[in-house]
């Protein structure tokens, strides 16, 4: 018989309760037993539904209150000591002070370090690492948490960890001399130990590890690591057996150690990381461990291909694993998809035929166990072969002008013709700027006016007409204000957009907006990525309104703000028909016409953002330059249609840029806008490695910030910068938009800041 398992499940339930009641706990308006009983009900229904759909193995612990790499933090007892811990266990306060950050009697304290999990949108907090830190074992969730499981569904409960190794690696060590491998792991280790013991003695027949690193790329010393680590787990497991579960991609050269650690079972993606089968194929499997074979895709929300599906799972079958040692699974934990498809009532019934969430696809991964078993359900197959059918044949998917024109762009190999510098002059002549022009990065506080007038549209409270005036005076407003404070280069302020990506996919075609797929984010913040369905398409000018109607209010130049074709595409849900690049390239085209009609509307300066040209890597080196050639590419095809004296900025937030310095000269942006403000000297330290010939806006403030910053801390940093960049080339401007900040401390440090840019210039 082929087992099913799942290795993770949605955790902020199916309408966001978990929100609700997270913030309201932050708020005090829900008590600590109203969080956990609200948890404990999440938790709950996704067990019953998990065995109601048939899985055979069931996760638990992979719920969180924040996040399950802090929940890590807290089960190893590794609290930074500026939390004021005295041991013991971890308390609810301690754990969401960590979170967030806590001022109350006593405690001040900022947050943990935050970052992205590997390439996805999901954040993790980072693990501290110090000189002679203890571990102790220093929370009871997981034991809790499976004792909960096995009364809902028995011996099926699966507990999962985050893997030792993994642990180590995403820490950071914040004391000198410290190196997590040789002096964090074996201790963390001791700790992990004891965790499997007692979950073993508790009954646990499978305990998961995540061990996501495995699919970047590892040095040797790493991977002995892996062999020692799983080694101590060994000798601690008793009765119960390991999973190390390995997601976003394919195990390189961790292959060979995989197979003969002595663990019980390994889960592979075979979704994103289809070289998995190739070693397979190649090296075998050991007969006594279990293959956990990813099919179905958790980081997307397309309905699987069964028949395909099935045909990798009779492939794996003939290369040695088969019965209980086969077993069928989502390619990573579900909790980066929404939760359940089926809510989508708003969406046609045929797109919402073509989608599956997190529920869809345990009930995939269930039927193709069965059919692999001979018990295919013949209902579901062909539904789902219905389904593949109209999406493969849809019109709606493919607009053959579309696909004409990118193929003509392509051809036409895009990019400007006149060199960076020459334009420089051209533009210099036509923008008359003064040295160290100021500028913002194009939004503006976002006040809780505006998000009401906002919300009060989208109900249909408030008519569009009114809605535009009431948008169109805060821009004025904001065209008045920056007049005011002096900046050389204005802004209409965003005030339009609820979303940098949101708004723009809302206006083009090939794009769906659903009620509920919410996936979270961090803590309790969830996004609703946007679905691109279809050829990407543009029916109208999607900006020319605001921006034209903000540069007919000033004399100065007005930037044109666009959200770059990398970005739309990475924080998406993107069809899965066709390479990410060929949609990249839909999008750019879509873009470049809006460039172009900004550009025939008077505006001489259009910024193209691309805040996560960075962060859209591929987890592996080798993959890289592949990425950034049609990510380059893409940018070139939105940015090059314009006249030379037209300049082009683009901005790249919170990114450590140093290796890809020649990729993002490569764009060919007029003016480059970074962020700055937390590592000064990093920074200084790439550009004076990389000569960069063009313009470039160092932030000289941090926005994530209330605070106020005077004139000579500004000054200084721009005095920093113009020692390795030429002074001709730099612009003055805050690390990135302001739109989650007041405007109560936006204009005194925006006047600073044009106070610091005039003593330069004396
Ligand atoms: N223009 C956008 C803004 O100012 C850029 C946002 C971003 O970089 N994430 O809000
Ligand atoms: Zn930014």
């Amino acid at each position: 018989m082929t087992f099913v398992f799942n290795l993770g499940f949605p955790r902020i339930g199916r309408r966001r309760e978990l929100k609700k009641a997270t913030e309201g706990y932050w708020k005090g308006a829900v008590s600590e037993k109203g969080l956990r009983e609200a948890a404990r009900e999440i938790r709950r229904a996704n067990w019953i539904f998990q065995k109601d759909a048939g899985l055979d193995s069931i996760p638990c612990n992979d719920f969180s209150f924040y996040d399950h790499v802090l929940d890590a933090v807290a089960l190893l007892g590794a609290v930074p000591p500026r939390y004021g811990w005295k041991g013991g266990t971890v308390d609810l306060d301690t754990y969401f002070a960590m979170a967030r950050g806590a001022q109350r009697e006593g405690l001040d304290v900022t947050a943990m370090e935050m970052t992205k999990w590997f390439d996805t949108n999901y954040h993790y907090i980072v693990p501290e690492f110090y000189q002679n830190q203890e571990f102790r074992l220093s929370s009871e969730k997981p034991f809790e948490e499976f004792e909960e499981a096995k009364a809902v569904v028995g011996g099926r409960a699966r507990p999962v960890l985050v893997g030792p190794l993994s642990f180590v690696l995403l820490g950071k060590a914040k004391d000198e001399g410290v190196s997590p491998l040789r002096d964090v792991l074996p201790k963390v280790l001791d700790v992990y130990k004891e965790a499997l013991g007692r979950l073993s003695a508790a009954g646990a027949e499978w305990v998961q590890f995540d061990e996501p690193c495995l699919v970047q790329d590892r040095s040797s010393e790493e991977l002995e690591a892996l062999k020692r680590t799983y080694q101590a787990l060994a000798e601690a497991k008793g009765g119960v057996k390991i999973l190390v579960a390995t997601y976003f991609g394919h195990v390189g050269d961790a292959y060979d150690a995989l197979a003969v650690l002595p663990v019980d079972g390994v889960a592979f993606d075979l979704v994103r990381g289809r070289r998995n089968l190739d070693f397979l194929r190649e090296k075998g499997f050991p007969r006594e461990k279990t293959f956990v074979a990813g099919v179905v895709d958790g980081r997307n929300v397309w309905l699987n291909d069964l028949e395909a599906s099935l045909g990798l799972l009779q492939d794996a079958r003939k290369h040695g694993v088969a019965g209980e040692r086969l077993a069928v699974a989502p390619s990573c934990s579900l909790l980066h998809v929404p939760v359940d498809a089926d809510q989508e009532s708003a969406l046609d019934a045929e797109l919402r035929s073509w989608l599956a969430f997190a529920k869809q696809k345990v009930r995939e991964a269930v039927a193709l166990a069965r059919a692999l078993d001979g018990r295919r359900d013949e209902a579901f197959f062909d539904a789902n072969r219905k389904a593949l059918e109209s999406r493969r044949t849809s019109k709606r998917t493919r607009n053959p002008q579309v696909r004409e024109r990118v193929e003509k762009i392509l051809a036409s190999s895009p990019g400007r013709s006149t060199p960076a510098g020459e334009r420089f002059k051209i533009q210099r002549e036509r923008l008359p700027l003064p040295s160290f022009p100021t500028t913002t990065i194009g939004s503006f506080p976002q006040t809780q006016e505006v998000r009401k007038a906002r919300l009060r549209f989208r109900k249909k409270e408030m008519s569009e007409t009114d809605y535009k005036a009431f948008l169109k005076e805060k821009t004025r407003d904001v065209v008045e204000l920056q007049e005011e404070i002096g900046l050389d280069v204005l802004v209409h302020g965003e005030f339009e957009r609820n979303d940098m990506v949101e708004y723009f996919g809302e206006l083009l075609d090939g794009f769906a907006f659903t009620q509920y797929g919410w996936v979270q984010s961090y803590g309790s913040r969830c996004v609703k990525p946007p679905v691109i369905f279809g050829d990407v398409a543009r029916p109208r000018p999607m900006t020319t309104e605001w921006i034209g109607y903000a540069q007919s209010l000033t004399k100065k130049p007005l930037k044109g703000m666009l959200t770059g074709p990398v970005t739309i595409l990475t924080w998406s849900f993107v069809r899965d028909d066709q390479p990410r690049s060929e949609t990249c390239a839909q999008i750019a085209v879509a873009l470049r016409d809006e460039v172009l009609d900004l550009e025939s509307e008077g505006i001489r300066i259009v910024q193209i953002d691309e805040p996560t040209l960075r962060e859209g890597m591929p987890l592996r080196k080798e993959e890289r330059p592949e990425y950034l050639d049609w990510a380059v590419r893409s940018f070139l095809i939105s940015s090059s249609g314009v006249r030379d004296e037209t300049q082009i900025h683009t901005h790249m937030c919170y990114c450590e840029f140093g290796d890809i310095m020649e990729s993002i000269s490569a764009l060919d942006a007029d003016v480059l806008y970074i962020e700055n403000s937390r590592s000064d000297q990093e920074l200084l330290d790439v550009f004076k490695k990389f000569r960069y010939d063009k313009g470039v806006g160092p932030g000289v403030y941090d926005i994530h910030s209330p605070r106020v910053p005077g004139v000579e801390e500004m000054e200084e940093n721009l005095r920093a910068s113009a020692k390795v960049l030429d002074p001709g080339h730099l612009w003055v401007n805050p690390d990135c938009g302001l739109k989650t900040r007041g405007f109560e401390e936006t204009t005194p440090t925006l006047k600073n800041m044009v106070a610091a840019a005039k003593r330069m210039r004396a």
